[in-house]
């Protein structure tokens, strides 16, 4: 473990940590605190072209590395993750801001999907039939792409790198990452645990920066693929820049998540969900739930959810007892303000006000409290944008058809919930609804790594996710080889002018 863990952040190239030669730092900051905890460079354009160098040289080797070699390195770092899980988490919440319990979830969260990248052996294999015509047999191989790149979020610094780099180079893929410059200090945690797992030098890179780092990346001609995960103004330029240049492209965007409420559902049970879903890691998950709808009586609930929201307990990150936490920077904290402001402005009804929360001892946190509206309707700006703080918005209808509607008529399709007891209702709403991940009596349903990250429609550009069989998928190339022996020389078809097998 000899990587710095604090200033200034290093770049990996080619197996190397090295000091970045840019003149652009930017200061990773603790969002409760202000406390500058490290340095994080802006990559120049040539250390970005070492960094796709780095892993082009190293592809041919490792794309030929035995399977179980490779999964025997993932094997190693699932367990290194779980010995250092906790020192990683106290990074973690001290540069992101969440609850330690849910830094250490964020790198659990992670960590399954390294143990799933660790049956590669299986997931890797390809089909083969045989006797597609006389003594033809055809077979797929799925064969890794080259050099792919990763460019993560800052909310879940953790799991995220984890969704990318364990299944691009388990599938015999290079890669360079490029962690959130906000958080990137647990990543570089992450990453120097995976060279300690044994991830050869040039396999695994990692360069920081922002945008100039990313349309370096994106439009690389030695880059084969990109898997972005941010908001959707950045994904979009992500995508169609990677896509100008030739590159296979996953981006997972913004959201705006829906919980539906029936008036059967468990009262209590459903109540708390909507609590813990939109003001856990103070909304700063892409799944949040951020518009509960309450559909018929269930509107009588709200008294009862908005004195749950008062009850939860703001404060640092690392204090006992924090249900809520900073936004990660001082600039999040004033749009998110502003965006409280247009609600009021625009004749929402604020039934709770987080602006003016104060945290004692922590008075330059970045701390937004639990904020709730009713009476908002669908062309308020506090709708249509994603708000990305601790802001819950009630909405009323009179129906499960009318929940649906409003709904599907939203543009994002990360995920939903509905909160029923009715199996019949619940099968109309799973079928009906045409949101790409949806919970049933689950408040966030972000699927376990045997399955994928579906979101979908304006929350998604590229058909295949993240993680999961989608990503096997995406990381790997199909070739199909259709071949035929002879075993007699004295074999002779003659010469065969059409393009039928026999
Ligand atoms: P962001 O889009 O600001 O940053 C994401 C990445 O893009 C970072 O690495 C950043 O350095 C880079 N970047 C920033 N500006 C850029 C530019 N102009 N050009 C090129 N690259 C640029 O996102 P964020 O604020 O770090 O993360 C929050 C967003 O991510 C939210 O919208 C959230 O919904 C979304 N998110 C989505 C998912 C999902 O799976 N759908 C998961 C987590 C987060």
């Amino acid at each position: 473990m000899n990587q710095p863990q604090a200033e200034p952040a290093k770049l990996l190239i080619g197996g190397q940590w090295l000091a970045s030669r840019t003149d652009h730092w930017q200061d990773i900051v603790n969002p409760a605190t202000q406390q500058v905890l490290g340095r994080v460079p802006f990559a120049t354009a040539d250390e970005v072209d070492a960094a796709v160098a780095a892993a082009q040289a190293a592809f041919p080797a490792w794309r030929n590395t035995p399977v179980g070699a490779r999964m025997r390195i993932m094997l190693k770092l699932q367990a290194l993750i779980r010995e250092h899980s906790q020192r990683i988490a106290k990074v973690l919440c001290a540069e992101q801001g969440k609850t330690l319990a849910d830094a250490e979830g964020d790198i659990f969260r992670g960590l399954e999907v390294v143990e799933h990248a660790c049956s590669v052996g299986t997931l890797q294999m390809g089909e083969h039939l045989e006797n597609v015509a006389g003594g033809v047999d055809t077979y797929t191989l799925r064969q890794p792409l080259g050099v792919c790149v990763g460019i993560t979020p800052f909310n879940f610094p953790a799991m995220i790198p984890l969704w990318m780099f364990p299944m691009a180079i388990v599938c015999g893929n290079t890669f360079v990452l490029k962690p959130s410059e906000q958080d990137p200090l647990s990543t570089l945690l992450l990453v120097e645990l995976a060279l300690e797992a044994g991830v050869p030098a040039g396999v695994l890179n990692v360069v920081h920066g922002g945008k100039e780092v990313v349309d370096g990346l994106c439009s690389h001609p030695d880059v084969k693929a990109v898997s972005f995960v941010g908001s959707t103004a950045v994904g979009t330029h992500v995508y169609d820049l990677a896509g100008r240049h030739g590159k296979r492209v996953q981006a997972m965007m913004g959201a705006k998540n829906h919980a539906v409420v029936l008036p059967d559902a468990n009262r209590e049970q459903s109540l708390n969900a909507l609590v813990g879903a939109g003001f856990g890691a103070a909304g700063q998950r892409c799944m949040a739930t951020s518009v509960a709808v309450m559909v018929g009586a269930a509107r009588e609930w709200v008294p009862q959810l908005k004195a749950l929201a008062e009850r939860l307990k703001v404060n640092a990150g690392h204090e006992p007892g924090t249900d809520v936490g900073p936004l990660i920077s001082a600039k999040a904290r004033e749009r998110v303000l502003g965006l409280i402001d247009s609600g009021v402005s625009e004749g929402a009804t604020l039934l709770l006000d987080g602006r003016q929360v104060q945290v004692p001892g922590y008075e330059q946190g970045n701390f937004v409290g639990p904020t709730l509206f009713s009476d908002v309707t669908a062309d308020m700006r506090i709708y249509r944008e994603e708000i990305f703080g601790p802001v819950l918005l009630v909405m009323c209808v009179d129906t499960l058809d009318e929940a649906i509607a409003l709904v599907n008529r939203n543009p994002f399709g990360n995920g939903t919930g509905l909160f029923t007891q009715s199996g019949a209702a619940a099968r109309k709403f799973q079928n009906e609804i045409d949101i790409g991940q949806v919970g049933i009596n689950i408040p966030i349903p972000v699927p376990v790594p045997y399955f994928s990250f579906t979101g979908s429609r304006g929350s998604k550009l590229g058909d295949l996710g993240p993680y999961g069989k989608q990503v096997m998928q995406f990381y790997t190339q199909t070739k199909t080889v259709t071949a035929r022996w002879f075993d007699d020389a004295s074999v002779n078809d003659g010469v065969n002018t059409t393009i039928h097998l026999r």
